[in-house]
């Protein structure tokens, strides 16, 4: 994550790749020109030793590159392609690999972003959705979909898992099963995975079926809050194409939005070790809090269930986003939030300081009432994103704001 796909020598010596704040390159003869421009619009396929010539910012960029480059090593992926972010990313995947006529099927509940864009937009492409739920089996699954009558339409799957905000797992296994069920010879089903809560680190769905993951970069990958940004990994063929639809949409992550992440890249795994570390040392202080009535966290779930045999089979970590119903209601609830110090206030995630709050009146709000209550989305639910600060001094400040309630 320091040195990979750099090499000093190409930029004066410098240590640290540096910003290439530039739009265009300049090519040393016109044949040159023309040898990029032939690999870059599949004329022709590079050589086995050729890189990628550089011709303009929004093809590539070194920033771009390395960045990249540095990426697919956690996910033993193919490819990899940055995008300004995570709904630049999953837009592009979904109107890349759907065309009118074709049905999705995905994960409820998913990230608000995503669930509007498939069902505000894709109608308007004539491209139809299905939903399913993580208490399903794949029966259930299949029988859901072939309930819609257009089965035979079934191009991509889309699975969003923990599921925010209270961390309901989906079995990637399951939904590569349903995938193949509805694959033929000439329709390959795709699966696409969000795995921004979990990854790159903890989590690699592309060793367990899925063919596309995408992230928000926004959250853990950057890591520091001071950057949006999304990132989508998968094979050469998938990712030829997310890549040529980047290039005509225009929605690549910028040169310094990518430089800063490379700077984030080199503490990713300490970051995500001390923010995991400390969130198993938050929910088992919450666990035990008479003001807690309940706590979704993965480190929690009960041995023997099967949602205890998809998280041991999908993930190395129980991760460092934890929800807690407080008791009182969201009285109580905005008392807590309001007296929090260390915490801040805000929605995202994976950063390395800690946030905190009410998915039912921020991030969940456009979510239809009923809906809610059947995702346990209650007012008394409040989530954290664990930061890397002293345990003891995170649960102090979740100690002091319990008191004010
Ligand atoms: C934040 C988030 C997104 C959207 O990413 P942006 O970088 O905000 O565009 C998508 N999926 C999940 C799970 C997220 O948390």
């Amino acid at each position: 994550m320091m040195t990979y796909g750099y090499k000093p020598e190409l930029s004066e010596g410098a240590i640290k790749c540096p910003i290439f704040q530039t739009s265009t390159f300049v090519f040393k003869t016109a044949e040159e020109g023309k040898s990029f421009f032939e690999v870059a619009y599949g004329l022709r396929e590079r050589g086995q030793e050729e890189e990628l010539g550089l011709i303009y910012s929004r093809i590539n960029n070194p920033n771009m590159e390395i960045l990249e480059n540095r990426l697919t090593l956690w996910d033993k992926a193919d490819d990899c392609a940055v995008f300004e972010s995570g709904m630049a990313a999953i837009s592009t995947v979904l109107l890349e690999f759907l065309k009118p006529g074709d049905l999705v099927a995905y994960t409820s509940p998913s990230y608000g972003g995503t669930d509007h864009f498939i069902k505000q937009f894709l109608p308007k492409l004539g491209v139809e959705h299905v939903c399913f739920h993580p208490d399903q089996s794949r029966e259930e699954v299949i029988e859901t979909i072939r309930a819609t009558g257009k089965g035979d339409k079934l191009a991509f799957i889309y699975v969003e898992t923990p599921a925010n905000p209270t961390n309901t797992l989906f079995d990637i296994q399951l939904c590569k099963a349903v995938a193949d069920a509805f694959s033929t010879e000439d329709k390959k089903v795709y699966l696409c995975a969000d795995n921004t809560y979990m990854g790159p680190v903890w989590s690699s769905p592309l060793t367990i079926g899925a063919d596309l993951v995408l992230y928000s970069a926004t959250k853990y990958i950057g890591g520091h809050s001071d950057l949006i940004a999304g990132a989508v990994l998968g094979n050469f063929e998938v990712m030829k194409r997310v890549k040529t639809l980047r290039t005509f949409l225009g929605n690549m992550a910028g040169p310094h939005t990518a430089w800063l992440m490379l700077r984030s890249l080199e503490t990713l795994k300490i970051r995500m070790d001390r923010q995991c570390e400390n969130a198993q040392k938050v929910a088992n202080y919450l666990n035990t809090h008479e003001k807690v009535s309940k706590v979704y966290y993965l480190g929690l779930i009960e041995e023997g269930t099967n949602a205890y045999a998809i998280y041991k089979r999908q993930y190395n970590s129980p991760g460092a986003m934890i929800s807690f119903d407080i008791v009182g209601g969201e009285k109580a609830a905005f008392k807590f939030l309001n007296n929090l110090k260390l915490f801040k206030l805000a929605v995202s995630l994976g950063s390395t300081e800690g946030l905190a709050q009410h998915p039912a009146t921020m991030t969940h709000v456009g979510i239809d009432p009923e809906q809610r209550k059947q995702m346990n989305v209650t007012e008394n639910l409040i989530r954290l994103s664990i930061g890397v600060e002293d345990a003891d001094d995170i649960i102090w400040d979740l100690q002091q704001a319990f008191e004010k309630v």
